[in-house]
């Protein structure tokens, strides 16, 4: 699926920057166009893309901090600068926006809701959220902020792609010193979903189409993804149980959106060389996922690569159930009414004086 990558804010950017970097190596051709927005100026200097910078009048060049409603004011401030250099990039070509960031800080926070609604008022292509979570050990505000975010970009993306930050981490590594790690892993598994539509070698019918994409994300609500690979024989008849045992792998274990029990609907796609996918192992893996995330609307495509290995790239759309979320969406719920609460208690102590007016 061609797409144009938007990241907002620093986790945005980088995993922009990864994806792109990704496509250009493997020569796929999938992201048509990218481009990287911030209020800090040293985070977008460090990126080897297209950069715009938000904010100038309000913050100078150092960022919004984790103040996540200036981090929608200076998008809304500088939203013609942003929307003419996403213009430039959005060739006839381009089937797709993806706007990329964590929804956690504040920039890419409150930027990219904003960013996306106002993208859904001047495109007819879908314009995608490729949110990314918070981890269960980041502090209340990171919790707070990402809880408010998702609420909006829930309701103003076509599809919000979820990756938790605690999903593709490797254990034993911080999330800090992770971050390079997680971002190669995303970068991966989002690349190969874009570039499958994309493939032209070895066309059959089998071969999955960019429109499975877009029809298995319809719909809209919070979608997930699922990666899985494994060493494969070169002949598809050895190969049944190494298809369906993958596909499990990458929804029970796999998932960029942990426990997420039911989907309204699913794509598998199998990447590998094309003699090496078994056809048998491809249906009963796909009837395996209909009863998994009980839906009766699962596509199925191949990949064709020159890779020795199979792969499994699972994409899950309306996503019904996911405990992950759920406990994630506690978290937030708790973070905000602590918020609140100390506020109250500030109040109460004297600390904010009602009957004198902010600046602003
Ligand atoms: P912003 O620049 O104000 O938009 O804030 P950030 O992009 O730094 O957002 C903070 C959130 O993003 C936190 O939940 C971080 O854990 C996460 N984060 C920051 N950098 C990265 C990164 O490079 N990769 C990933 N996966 N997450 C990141």
């Amino acid at each position: 699926m061609k797409s144009v990558l938007i990241g907002v804010g620093q986790a945005g950017g980088k995993v922009t920057a990864a994806l792109s970097d990704f496509d250009t190596r493997n020569g796929f051709g999938a992201v048509v166009g990218s481009l990287a927005v911030n209020s800090a100026r040293s985070d977008l200097q460090s990126l080897p893309l297209d950069t715009v910078l938000i904010g100038g009048a309000e913050v100078n060049g150092h960022g919004v901090g984790g103040d996540n409603e200036l981090g929608t004011r200076v998008m809304r401030n500088d939203l013609q600068e942003v929307v003419g250099a996403i213009d430039g990039r959005t060739t006839a070509e381009a089937e797709a926006i993806f706007v990329v960031a964590g929804l956690g800080g504040g920039t890419g926070s409150g930027g990219a809701p904003y960013l996306v609604g106002e993208l859904q008022e001047i495109y007819d292509r879908p314009v995608y959220g490729l949110g990314i979570l918070p981890g269960r050990d980041e502090g209340s505000l990171y919790q707070v902020n990402a809880g408010r975010s998702l609420k909006t970009l829930r309701r103003e993306a076509d599809a919000t792609l979820l990756v938790d930050n605690d999903a593709w981490r490797s254990s034993g590594e911080s999330l800090e010193s992770g971050y390079e790690a997680i971002n190669e892993r995303i970068a991966r598994r989002v690349g190969l979903l874009l570039a499958a539509g994309e493939a032209t070698r070895g066309v059959g019918e089998s071969v999955v189409d960019s429109s499975e994409v877009v029809n298995t994300l319809r719909g809209g609500g919070v979608a997930t993804l699922g990666y899985a690979s494994a060493d494969a024989s070169s002949a598809a008849a050895a190969n049944a149980n190494v298809v369906t045992s993958t596909t499990r792998r990458a929804v029970r274990s796999g998932l960029s959106l942990p426990e997420t029990t039911t989907a309204e609907r699913g794509l598998l796609v199998v990447a590998g060389r094309p003699d090496a996918i078994s056809r048998k192992g491809v249906e009963r893996a796909r009837s395996w996922l209909e009863t998994e995330v009980d839906t009766m609307e699962v596509r199925g495509g191949d990949f064709p690569t020159r890779d020795d290995r199979l792969a499994a790239i699972v994409l899950l759309g309306g996503v019904a159930r996911s405990d992950r979320l759920e406990g994630f969406l506690e978290r937030a719920r708790q973070a905000a009414r602590a918020e609140k609460q100390r506020e109250e208690e500030d109040d109460d102590a004297g600390l904010t004086d009602d009957r004198i007016d902010g600046l602003l």
